[in-house]
């Protein structure tokens, strides 16, 4: 069995673990070891404050790369993205998302994804393996690094399904959140889902304390089948229902579902109306993303289109966004990067649109 790689581990386990393998002064070493991995972002052995416990730590533990990045593509608007491959040959993407003083960061949590949604070429590719908790953190190091920025925020919307790979996502998130480090603050760390009832249900069971938005996308059943597969599994009803145990027990004031804008779709006034009549009871924020061309078998709406949408959309009585889509222009499509430095690799990723400013 492969020994566990210092990265994998949740912050408030290192110490344990340590103590069982003999490290002396166990608690010491771990508060040291977890400031330079999540604070300062070591990415090598020689940047790990061990001193005399660096035998015994080494003997039981690995910390090798997890990531080598491929590629790097910036756009105008100052958006950079990266390809990442990883030990074992896929290749997922990372984007930092400029928006004034604040560095968000979309992450993946899967290479490929199995929810198969309509509108997203990661779909097509099926799920390729989970990531694991060290690769995702590594992502953020990485671009710390290599950009001398510090990441403010951080959002799993890039490839995957973040619920579909719980345990890693959640260890990733408490790893970006460790107090001391230069830490992510809770309220800045979301998590994005397709809608995993299950799922749901447990990180609300668990009162887990990131921000958990819903990619909605129609509250109309056969629409959201057609264009999200998971919907087959989960009855609207039975989703939103929920989100409300959610809101309740993790006491969320708002609800934000997430709204991809598919002319021809989902934006006419039936789903406007299954809107107001869905979400009743929930509060919510909307954000309507308008959809990022990456070659499937749907329409980009115009901003007349989009404008005309969120008029009428008013009615719900609740805030609507449009979310920008940063870094939108040629080759920076979501997931053509890793199409590109992955031959013959479709791909793009649950960041339809990464999330940016909010316009509206
Ligand atoms: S939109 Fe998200 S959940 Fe749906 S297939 Fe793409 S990565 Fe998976």
């Amino acid at each position: 069995m492969p020994l566990p790689h210092l990265r994998d581990l949740r912050h408030d386990a290192l110490a344990g673990a340590f103590e069982h393998v003999g490290v002396e002064r166990a608690e010491s070493v771990s508060r040291r070891l977890i400031l330079a991995l999540h604070g300062r972002g070591a990415l090598d052995w020689d940047e790990l404050p061990l001193g005399r416990s660096a035998g015994r730590v080494r003997e039981h533990f690995r910390f090798e790369p997890l990531l080598e990045e491929a590629r790097v593509r910036e756009a105008d608007d100052g958006t950079r993205k990266f390809a990442f491959r990883l030990r074992s040959g896929e290749v997922i993407e990372t984007v930092l998302i400029r928006n004034r003083a604040n560095r968000t960061l979309c992450v993946s949590s899967q290479a490929g994804c199995a929810m198969g949604c309509g509108f997203c070429a990661t779909g097509a590719m099926g799920l390729l393996r989970n990531m694991t908790a060290g690769e995702i953190t590594e992502s953020k190091a990485r671009i710390e690094r290599e950009t001398g920025e510090r990441v403010t925020d951080v959002v799993f919307m890039g490839m995957g399904e973040p619920l579909h790979n719980y345990d890693a996502v959640m260890t990733a998130c408490a790893n970006l959140n460790v107090q001391d480090a230069a830490p992510i603050a809770r309220k800045r760390i979301t998590v994005s889902t397709s809608g995993l009832v299950d799922a749901i249900d447990r990180y609300a069971a668990e009162r887990q304390p990131w921000r958990l938005h819903l990619s909605l996308h129609s509250a109309i059943q056969e629409t959201r089948e057609r264009i999200m597969p998971i919907a087959r599994l989960h009855p609207i009803r039975e989703l939103l229902d929920s989100m409300r145990r959610y809101q309740e027990s993790c006491s969320v004031k708002w609800v934000t579902l997430q709204y991809v804008a598919l002319p021809g779709v989902n934006m006419d006034d039936a789903h406007v109306d299954a809107l107001e009549r869905e979400l009743r009871g929930l509060r919510t924020i909307l954000n309507v993303i308008p959809w990022n061309d990456t070659g499937a078998d749907f329409r980009a709406p115009t901003w007349a289109e989009v404008k005309d949408f969120t008029t009428r959309l008013r009615r719900l009585r609740c805030p609507v966004k449009v979310r920008y889509s940063a870094g939108k222009q040629e080759g920076m499509g979501c997931g053509q990067l890793s199409a590109e430095t992955l031959a013959a690799a479709p791909s793009t990723g649950h960041m339809i649109a990464p999330p940016g400013i909010f316009t509206a």
